[in-house]
């Protein structure tokens, strides 16, 4: 049985919680833990995302893994990949029937590892009433789905964000114009002046305007441990950075094989910001002391806030010619630009040989059970 212990997590004040009427205190997280075998625990995940890298890392930690799966063909490529395939498969119809398993799962001392699929496809009110034990902290979810309020968040630690350009008629350089909730950079578009904006926008969609930062894209991939201190040391717990990547979206990054960005548009072709796959990438060694103090500057405001971003998250940034650090974006778990280094990356091969993020959760967990302390790493 697991011990419980009151949470050092400082939860957050209930009155932002701002998700469609969503009770956190309903959801006793704690109970169930103490009724789960901590010696006998299982990992479970929606297989997707970077399911492939959970369950291989958890498998090579010793972990029991299921696979939650719609459909067949998702099951089936799995075969392809012995050493990553869950134990155990659960197949729903839609994810949203995932909340109809809690009971099997609580049975299988399962621990949910969220990823940006499971998230998106179980919805955030949904996945804020799952009631089982999930890595990390839920309540992130409030500060990152509102971009207002994930740039108070992000400001507010000292992080310099793209400046945000609240009306339209003041575009005087390159912006790109984001719709809220948009997946993948889907409906994304650059505008140069406001009569590009105005024959581009949909005004029925809510939407922000960034400036659009010239440099070089840099996805960061950060872990933090409230409860391990033999890493980059914070005011609580350490912070690792496991790997780098770029992300590859289309069409934008191959468009110019066809022509410039601006002949293109003369004819009415657009770029597009689709995500398609990572690539792996390291950074100037000179800028890393500037990477570790966003990470720390992050987690510390996040502390303040909410009780702290536990485990993976990845600042999204750009690298200016006068290598300034712009954070467009924070993404508060796992994302899928570590999947290049499911042996590891040219950074966590300096903390351990074959060290993936999927790998670094699995540690997490095992080490939190062995010290009676996953209510500090679980919501
Ligand atoms: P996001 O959904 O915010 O992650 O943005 C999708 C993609 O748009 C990113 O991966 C970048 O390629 C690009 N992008 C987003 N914000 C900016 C910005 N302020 N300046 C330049 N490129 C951006």
């Amino acid at each position: 049985m697991v011990n419980r212990r009151t949470s050092e997590i400082n939860k957050t004040p209930l009155s932002i919680i701002t998700v469609q009427g969503v009770n956190m205190e309903s959801i006793k997280i704690d109970d169930i833990l103490a009724q789960y075998d901590s010696s006998n625990l299982t990992i479970a995940t929606v297989c997707s995302h970077s399911s492939l890298q959970i369950f291989h890392g958890a498998k090579q930690e010793g972990f029991h893994t299921i696979g939650i799966a719609v459909g067949e063909e998702r099951r089936k490529f799995y075969d392809g990949f012995p050493l990553a395939k869950p134990d155990e498969f659960l197949m729903v119809e839609k994810y949203t029937d995932i909340l109809n398993l809690t009971r099997e799962l609580q049975q299988k001392n399962a621990i949910i590892i969220p990823h940006g699929s499971f998230v998106e496809y179980l919805g955030a009110e949904k996945f804020l009433k799952l009631e089982l034990p999930t890595f990390g902290n839920r309540d992130v979810l409030m500060w990152e789905s509102d971009r207002n309020i994930e740039r108070d968040w992000l400001e507010s630690a000292g992080i310099t964000m793209p400046q945000e350009i609240k009306n339209p008629k003041n575009i005087e350089k390159p912006v790109i114009v984001k719709y809220h909730g948009a997946k993948g950079g889907k409906g994304f578009f650059i505008a140069k002046t406001y009569e590009e904006f105005q024959k581009r926008i949909q005004p029925d969609k809510p939407y922000t305007i960034q400036e659009f930062v010239m440099g070089t894209r840099y996805y960061l991939h950060y872990f933090y441990s409230p409860i391990q201190n033999n890493a980059y040391k914070l005011k609580k717990g350490s912070l690792q950075l496991l790997s780098m990547d770029r992300r590859d979206e289309t069409t934008i990054d191959e468009v110019q094989r066809l022509g410039s960005i601006a002949e293109l548009e003369e004819i009415g072709i657009h770029p597009t910001f689709v995500v398609t796959g990572n690539i792996p990438i390291v950074m100037r060694e000179s800028l890393l002391p500037k990477v570790f103090k966003m990470g720390e500057q992050v987690v510390e405001k996040s502390l303040e806030l909410f009780g702290g971003i536990i485990g993976s998250f990845c600042l999204e940034t750009v690298v200016t010619e006068n290598l300034e650090f712009k954070v467009f974006e924070i993404s508060a778990r796992i994302v899928a630009g570590t999947n290049p280094y499911i042996n590891g990356s040219p950074y966590s091969e300096m903390i351990e040989p074959g060290l993936s993020t999927g790998k670094r959760i699995a540690q997490e967990i095992k080490f939190a059970a062995k010290h009676d302390q996953l209510n500090e790493i679980l919501t």
